[in-house]
């Protein structure tokens, strides 16, 4: 049998407009007997056309995305697409307000929880509401993160190596519509429960992205999201307009020695800067003992030549934490 997931829509997906409402998640708890979370979604849609799905916070600490949609929810006029566009600007909404990667209320880390569950706990009900009602309306998909709290990277956008050569290839050019500044071929550290998985599995044109981090935004990177928002609107041919273009670096990451992960907790001391191009057996960092002087430092150096594409963020360190990232150029 077939579960209801408990989230209701208060907008209606089919209805030609502008509309701006939540998705509503029955939540009882001290603070609130019958009450609900209030997930804010807009919806636009204009004639017959593809669907974009667009979203941020799926981490509640990356802020380019959420930051972009809000913008762009008020920003578009009807007159200016054809299609629908539905935008979430903070799908773990409980983690968004709490400023954490992952909700206060269950622990649940969206893009490790996929496909979720109608029966299961505040993050796997929102997961599966994407899961089964979101993303097979969606034709294009694109999910904005950035590093949060504990990275910070080079503002690129990404897309996965797919086992469908033809998905991936719209993938990439997506990818390359949104022109930021880097486009990456992401190897994931882990890619079960991701909702990038999700989506490739539906067979849905889905690119990410990684705008920053360090649990803040600026201007520039802000402006990257909005940017390249508008580029993939215009490249799904919902927006009118050709794509604003300029150069993006192209990475791609052949194997997990572009990882560097840490040893050794401590206090991290970086010897070069994101975007840097680092030949292997270049120095990237050295961790300090912090509990005593007159230690040597740990070194950590580049598996490979590269670019520095994520670095930790900020400069204390725990055993097992990303150092930095390596991407190599095309
Ligand atoms: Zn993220």
């Amino acid at each position: 049998m077939l579960i209801r997931n408990p989230i209701t829509p208060t907008i209606d997906y089919e209805k030609d407009g502008i509309q701006h409402g939540y998705l509503k998640l029955p939540h009882s708890y001290d603070g609130s007997a019958w009450g609900s979370l209030m997930i804010p979604i807009t919806v636009m849609k204009r004639g017959d056309g593809p669907t974009a799905l667009l979203t941020g916070g799926n981490h509640g600490d990356e802020y380019e995305g959420p930051i972009a949609l809000f913008n762009l929810s008020n920003e578009i006029e009807l007159s200016d697409i054809t299609g629908r566009v539905i935008i979430v600007p903070a799908m773990n909404y409980p983690a968004f307000r709490a400023a954490s990667r992952t909700s206060p209320i269950d622990g649940g880390n969206m893009n490790r929880i996929f496909p979720g569950n109608p029966r299961g706990s505040v993050t796997e009900k929102i997961a599966d509401y994407f899961q089964r009602t979101l993303l097979p309306m969606a034709d294009y998909v694109l999910d904005l993160h950035s590093g949060g709290k504990t990275l910070d990277f080079v503002p690129f956008c990404a897309a996965h190596v797919l086992p469908n050569a033809e998905q991936q290839s719209h993938c990439v050019a997506a990818m390359e519509a949104f022109n930021a500044p880097y486009s990456m071929m992401l190897r994931e550290v882990d890619a079960t429960g991701m909702y990038d998985s999700a989506a490739e599995e539906m067979g849905k044109v889905f690119i990410s992205t990684e705008l920053g981090g360090g649990g803040s935004a600026t201007s520039h990177t802000v402006a990257i999201a909005r940017k390249g928002i508008r580029n993939f609107l215009m490249h799904a041919e919902i927006l009118a307009g050709e794509p604003e273009k300029s150069e993006s670096i192209s990475l791609h990451m052949p194997d997990d020695d572009c990882y560097i992960s840490c040893e050794a907790g401590g206090l991290l001391e970086f010897c070069c800067e994101l975007g840097d191009r680092v030949k292997k057996g270049q120095l990237l960092a050295r961790v300090h003992d912090y509990e005593r002087t007159g230690r040597a430092p740990m070194n950590y150096v580049s598996l490979r030549d590269g670019v520095l594409s994520a670095r930790h963020y900020p400069c204390l360190i725990q055993i097992g934490d990303i150092v930095a990232v390596i991407g190599e150029e095309n």
